[in-house]
């Protein structure tokens, strides 16, 4: 196998990173590499804090540690263990959920999964690869569960809009959302941030695709009763639906798996790089509570 196909091995990666000291230096060069800035007054001069890797603005005296204003801040355990779950879940094909995680790193599950979900958070997709030539548009329900207040676990139905990116036989890029209804709406919601407007699109001759016709120049509709139509957004949605199954069976955080999906399917011929994309992500995306989180 050619070597940018391989991840990155679990020796390659104590190596990198032996302990918490050398993920903090990573994160403190990941984070100042074009220059200090101090988020509270945007002066570019600064003293050391005092510890290692905390900066002080030399004009308001504010203190800024690396791991502040990133997906790292506040993190309440060992950094090592928090770069390795984000190792984990780079280098797991089909992903890894917090039960595996907790096993494996010895830390406390619900610690595990709510930095889990930091780490799907820098999987969002920014959906600057917009997607052209043969696109197919399509929507399936899927059933999941839900725990209400009481504890009592309920089935129930989410829609999600599916968009992909057909490349001689196969898919070349994919995107999801979850939604509540089918509607023109949400249909529009994706095509909006994702579909280039000189793609020719094949979608369903339903009431929610009616915008679609005037919007994009090539439009092919079908009708949805037929079996065969669209067999790539079908195995794209039964690849979607068996992973959800086997990872994740809860509905609420339904966006936030999508994303995860998407994210592997997308990179998928850049497994060397997830980790490090990942890395990057997490260090310049701002940061998020527990409470960001579920709601
Ligand atoms: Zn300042």
């Amino acid at each position: 196998m050619e070597d940018k196909f391989k991840s990155l091995s679990i020796e390659d990666f104590y190596k990198r990173f032996p302990n918490s000291k050398s993920c903090l230096n990573y994160l403190a060069h990941q984070k100042w590499a074009s220059g200090f800035t101090c988020k509270h007054c945007g002066h570019h001069r600064y003293c050391s804090g005092g510890k290692p890797h905390i900066r002080q603005c030399s004009k308001c005296r504010y203190k800024e540690s690396a791991t502040a204003n990133t997906l790292f801040h506040k993190v309440k355990f060992d950094l090592l263990k928090a770069f390795n779950i984000v190792y984990l879940i780079a280098t797991s094909k089909k992903g890894i959920s917090s039960c595996e995680l907790s096993r494996k790193l010895q830390v406390r599950q619900k610690t595990c999964w709510l930095f889990r979900l930091k780490v799907l958070q820098a999987m969002k997709s920014h959906q600057k690869v917009g997607l052209s030539g043969k696109v197919e548009l399509s929507d399936f329900k899927i059933g999941m569960k839900k725990t209400l207040q009481n504890g009592q676990e309920v089935q129930y139905k989410k829609i999600v809009v599916l968009a992909i990116e057909k490349k001689g036989k196969g898919i070349s890029h994919g995107y999801a959302i979850s939604t509540n209804s089918r509607s023109a709406k949400e249909i529009n919601r994706l095509s909006d941030r994702c579909v280039n407007l000189d793609a020719k699109i094949t979608c369903y001759k339903k009431h929610g695709y009616d915008q679609i016709c005037q919007k994009y120049p090539v439009v092919k509709r079908i009708r949805k009763s037929k079996k065969s139509i669209m067999p790539l957004s079908n195995r794209m949605k039964n690849s979607i639906t068996t992973w959800l199954r086997g990872t994740h069976h809860h509905a609420e955080l339904l966006q936030y798996y999508l994303d995860e999906f998407c994210y592997r399917f997308n990179r998928n011929k850049m497994k060397a790089e997830i980790f490090d994309h990942l890395l990057e992500r997490m260090v310049r995306h701002r940061p998020r509570t527990y409470l960001d989180i579920i709601h």
